[in-house]
């Protein structure tokens, strides 16, 4: 059956995701509604009347603003529990930034609430049954709960959200799907990841060289995955270590989630060897630790910047950055100028700066590959300002299509 699809946002560039699939029969889905964190916020074009959301993953540019539909048009979203739970801290979180930043509110706590009613949990395996359509869901392999929607119809249709093709410390791969239609991320179009053994065993040789000269480590990270990857990595080397920020929930939260994590042991392990600061009076303890992990990850917001004004004046100290720094982020303006804005001023960073690639995205070469698995008939690039570099390797095997945002294009589905 024939389906018309839109991108509203995120299709060629990263943040801020939104895409509708409209029925014959009116019915409008929405997969997934998100927000660029930047200064001032970006937001997806305005959404129609949604009947039905679905939500691969907790990250703000996939989940940011799904309470503005959700609240408005009192729909269902499909997701699973665990991206759920996380994504209500997300949103009220960036209801607050907005908030004390006074940006105008894109939606109202009781949006929030009447989002979280409308929750189908589902989990990989499941199969939601829409409109003569069967919706499964697969792991992602990004972070834990992310997942991948497979739209079976007359024929087969992926939609991927963001994956990662490796295990990483928390998730397995995301395995391919034999489709017709497939919606894929790209990224890191025309960027290769180093070895991630490599960049594993280059940063923990750093945190020990840190500290055996007597300084500290700070790794500002997401809260979100990320976080607690660093807690994994980190968990036998019997430091001091310290976790803060709201990386220090959504850990919690995991704990309640041991399906979605590919060694709950491990994770069990790794969060009991981290002291938690639970309050802020625990920041006299915890700045004297030997490793501290803690959000935001690109400085702009969280206890990182309280830690960062501490340990950044000491040349021993090091700050090392393990996740992606936008432009106009503090995190980009330490790494090209060395220094960031506090308080409205520029401040010298003293210590050491490194930067590691910790990606929870799959490379070039893996997406290629993941393609060429799936084998489909249709590629749709998306999530990606390079996506063009896919479309020069692909073009001949493979029908690419890289939609720009707002236009409308038709698929069998
Ligand atoms: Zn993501
Ligand atoms: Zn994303």
């Amino acid at each position: 059956m024939e389906m018309k699809f839109r991108f509203l946002g995120g299709a060629d560039a990263i943040g801020r995701m939104g895409m509708t699939m409209e029925g014959s029969d009116g019915k409008m889905s929405l997969f997934e509604y998100g927000m660029a964190p930047t200064k001032p916020p970006e937001y997806p074009l305005e959404a129609p009347r949604i009947n039905h959301v679905f939500l691969t993953h907790s990250h703000l540019d996939h989940c940011g603003m799904v309470p503005r539909v959700c609240g408005r048009d009192n729909c269902e979203l499909f997701t699973t529990p665990l991206t759920a739970e996380v994504g209500e801290i997300m949103m009220n979180d960036s209801l607050k930034i907005a908030k004390s930043e006074n940006n105008p509110l894109p939606y109202t706590k009781g949006d929030i609430d009447r989002t979280m009613k409308n929750v189908v949990p589902l989990t990989f395996g499941d199969t939601i049954e829409l409109n003569k359509l069967d919706i499964p869901l697969h792991s992602a392999g990004h972070i834990p709960g992310a997942a991948m929607f497979e739209i079976i119809g007359d024929t087969s249709t992926v939609y991927s959200g963001d994956i990662h093709t490796i295990n990483t410390k928390l998730v397995g791969p995301a395995r391919p799907v034999d489709c017709e239609n497939l919606f894929v991320e790209g990224t890191y179009g025309g960027r290769i990841h180093p070895p991630r053994k490599e960049t594993e065993d280059a940063f923990l040789d750093k945190v020990a060289e840190v500290t055996d000269r007597g300084g500290r480590v700070l790794i500002p990270c997401f809260a979100t995955g990320r976080t607690q990857e660093m807690m994994m990595m980190l968990r036998n080397t019997g430091y001091d270590m310290w976790v803060d920020g709201m990386g220090r929930s959504i850990s919690r939260l995991y704990m309640n989630y041991p399906e979605y994590l590919l060694d709950y042991k491990k994770f069990k392990a790794a969060k009991r060897v981290f002291q938690e600061v639970r309050n802020p009076n625990m920041r006299s303890l915890s700045a004297k630790g030997e490793v501290i992990v803690t959000t935001g990850g690109m400085l702009d917001g969280g206890p990182v910047l309280g830690y960062l004004r501490e340990l950044g004046k000491n040349p021993k100290n090091a700050v090392l950055l393990v996740g992606y720094q936008a432009d106009d982020t503090n995190g980009r303006m330490l790494m090209d100028s060395g220094s960031v804005m506090m308080d409205g001023e520029p401040i010298k960073i003293e210590c050491e700066v490194q930067k590691y690639e910790f990606s929870a995205h799959a490379d070039h070469e893996q997406i290629l590959d993941f393609v060429r698995e799936c084998d489909p008939k249709n590629v749709i690039f998306m999530h990606s300002d390079t996506r063009e570099l896919f479309e020069s390797e692909l073009k001949g095997d493979y029908n690419v299509m890289l939609p720009k945002l707002g236009e409308e294009f038709s698929l069998d589905v």
